[in-house]
């Protein structure tokens, strides 16, 4: 990308490029066609570092690239063995904290967490197993809460709300009993659209539309095609 007066001086894992002023590193890398994975992450809403898988490096720090604007000279590291390996110990981490049964999922083929651990070529995690017991919310006429899989990313909380600005989703409890729920009043009423939106901004299998499953043949699926992460690198 050429120098304008908007741009700045960036390098990423030694190449130098020019990026848009005011924009976060995981912007700049997109603008770019450099991959940093993410997971709670989502355009157009705030950014909040509650994954962390975006970590770069920036003068030997660890920093969440989702948060940390781009600035003239900035030297980042992104796609090296140490980083790439402390994605892929929070992917395990993901997977051990909750009831990831992915061959029964609706979203396998579109979820980004097991898109990310094929990414990062997880195999059997290095943790152990915590198989916590958790509730299948099935309330609301529209979608099903299924809370073995929800990884507290907060992109529902961030995205999903009525025309007054109200909020569908919204944390319970805090520590390792903090849950992602549906409001029940709320839920009941929740217009279709929205319900959709819901299912399609969830990273994972945490919300699905009630009466629509299994529609999309397996291996026909987003990430069934192409890795996760192509869709930008191929876009240069
Ligand atoms: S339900 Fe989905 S979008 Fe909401 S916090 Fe859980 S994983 Fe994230």
């Amino acid at each position: 990308m050429e120098k304008t007066n908007n741009k700045i001086r960036i390098t990423i894992d030694g190449k130098r490029t020019y990026v848009t002023k005011g924009s976060t590193i995981v912007e700049a890398a997109k603008e770019n066609g450099i991959y940093i994975p993410t997971l709670c992450h989502f355009e157009g809403a705030d950014p909040k570092a509650c994954c962390r898988m975006c970590t770069v490096k920036i003068n030997n720090r660890m920093m969440t690239s989702c948060t940390t604007p781009v600035t003239e000279g900035m030297e980042i590291e992104n796609d090296t063995e140490e980083l790439n390996e402390v994605r892929k110990s929070i992917i395990e981490l993901l997977f051990v904290s909750g009831n990831h049964f992915c061959p029964a999922c609706e979203k396998s083929g579109n979820c980004e967490l097991q898109a990310l651990a094929y990414r990062y070529k997880m195999l059997v995690p290095r943790f152990p197993y915590s198989f916590p017991r958790k509730e299948v919310d099935a309330s609301s006429p529209k979608i099903i809460k299924e809370q073995n899989r929800c990884i507290a990313c907060k992109r529902c909380i961030k995205t999903i709300r009525d025309e007054h600005g109200k909020h569908y989703f919204a944390y319970k409890n805090r520590g390792q009993h903090l849950e992602v729920i549906l409001d029940p009043v709320l839920g009941d009423t929740m217009p279709d659209d929205l319900a959709k939106k819901a299912m399609e901004n969830c990273p994972v299998g945490s919300i699905l539309y009630k009466e629509k499953g299994f529609d999309q043949p397996i291996g026909t699926r987003k990430y069934d095609k192409q890795p996760i992460g192509s869709e930008i690198e191929n876009n240069v």
